[in-house]
């Protein structure tokens, strides 16, 4: 696609945008007196303007009927978790009953462990991103330690090489080739959230399960933002948060995926709770934990059903909107926003600003992440200070990601606008 740097053409692609309507769906926050250009859906989505009416549907059942709300009334909450699970399998690319709902990313990301780490004899390795996400790093160190294991010796962090910024995929490949026989686990995040950088779970997939090992992956970059095939690459497990590109609110309820030929093997380990029992006889609360069938046989506690209701508002639009809708739009909005700052990159002599997200389509998202290596911390408050927000990262990355259901290509356009005039001054 050939485009045209100008705010006009950005305009021109907005009227044909055929997702151009659902951004009233959304309240986009203000700064003087005028819409902010948020670009921070990979980190807190912004929120539909339908949550607040499902929020009160709940708390309107609890007015009226107290603790029967769980039986009674439309949208019983008892039921109310089987309603996200449609949307969520689409995004996922996973089956329904593969698909459960329930507490928050690092939790699931300790409970999933559990039951796919499961160190033996020299096994017991672990393969991970260096410089994951500190809650996946802090979650990996005390996990292994609980098993009484070094975190040293356990974890294998690959990273990139001298000189770059993302990790390339054949050190990965090598890293399991290399760990062959003491490999337990891959545990990977599908984006990078510093870099923005997409990995191949497919093939990490296929390369960790022929070394004998399990394989999850954190989508907390990627769930909503990317599409990902998760049944059909064969992939064990998986954990995302709700609250990035899924705007279902600060601390939103959390999503697990289990692969369906662990749903039924007695020998696996889980850490169990009343709300992964089995449905039919959950009630009669008897001795001797029977989980439920499929994911759902993972939950521990009795959910939070005003999060499921801000939950299923947002994915109420995604189904709106088709998901196929939304990633056409987000590769035609993010190509857009390359083709400018790449502009813009070749426009500045001083090599001042490094684009740090790899350049091919395939191995990104919506998030690019910029390095900027003179006063990018003043770069950032100028950036702020003129409505857009975007969010720095020490030491020194601004990062943004534009997001289909919300961003304009005209709010695309003027970042870069507004950027190049900061950064040449
Ligand atoms: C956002 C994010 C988290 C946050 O975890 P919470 O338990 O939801 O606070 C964890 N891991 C990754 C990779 C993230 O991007």
């Amino acid at each position: 696609m050939a485009f045209e740097n100008s705010i006009t053409y950005a305009q021109q692609l907005d009227r044909i945008d055929p997702l151009a309507k659902y951004r009233d769906q959304f309240i986009i926050p203000e700064h003087n007196g005028k819409q902010q250009l948020y670009f921070l859906g990979n980190s807190l989505g912004l929120q539909p303007r339908r949550t607040k009416e499902r929020l009160h549907q709940i708390l309107g059942n609890w007015a009226d009927y107290g603790v029967e709300g769980w039986f009674m009334g439309d949208n019983q909450w008892l039921q109310y978790h089987d309603q996200l699970i449609q949307p969520l399998a689409a995004v996922v690319g996973a089956l329904p009953h593969e698909v459960v709902v329930m507490n928050q990313l690092t939790v699931n990301l300790h409970l999933l462990m559990v039951t796919f780490y499961r160190p033996e004899g020299k096994r017991r390795k672990i393969i991970c991103e260096a410089k994951a996400f500190p809650s996946d790093q802090y979650m990996f160190e005390t996990h292994v330690k609980h098993h009484g294991f070094d975190p040293a010796e356990v974890l294998i962090e690959v990273a990139p090489r001298t000189g770059e910024h993302t990790i390339r995929e054949e050190d990965i490949l090598a890293a399991i080739d290399q760990h062959k026989d003491e490999l337990a686990l891959v545990l990977w995040g599908g984006i990078n959230y510093y870099t923005g950088q997409l990995f191949d779970m497919a093939t990490i997939t296929r390369a960790a399960q022929a070394a004998g090992a399990k394989v999850g992956f954190d989508l907390a970059h990627v769930a909503g933002n990317v599409p990902v095939q998760l049944h059909d690459w064969n992939v064990d497990f998986a954990c995302w948060c709700s609250y990035k590109y899924l705007n279902s609110g600060p601390g939103a309820i959390g999503g697990a995926y289990i692969h369906e030929r662990y749903h039924n093997d007695p020998t696996l380990h889980r850490f169990a709770g009343w709300w992964g029992y089995d449905k039919a006889t959950r009630f009669k609360m008897e001795k001797g934990f029977v989980p439920d069938a499929g994911a759902q046989g993972w939950q521990l506690s009795t959910p939070s059903v005003l999060l499921y209701a801000a939950h299923k508002a947002a994915l109420e639009i995604v189904e709106e909107a088709g998901w196929q809708n939304i990633q056409q739009k987000r590769q035609q909005l993010n190509a857009w926003l390359w083709y400018l700052v790449e502009e813009l990159e070749t426009s500045i002599p001083q090599a001042r600003l490094e684009i740090i997200t790899p350049r091919s389509e395939a191995a990104r998202g919506s998030q690019i992440s910029l390095l900027v290596h003179r006063k990018g911390r003043q770069l950032f408050d100028a950036l702020t200070e003129a409505g857009i927000i975007v969010d720095w990262r020490e030491p020194n990355v601004i990062r943004l990601a534009p997001v289909a259901l919300y961003n304009t290509y005209e709010e695309v356009w003027k970042f870069v606008d507004t950027l190049a005039r900061l950064i040449r001054q």
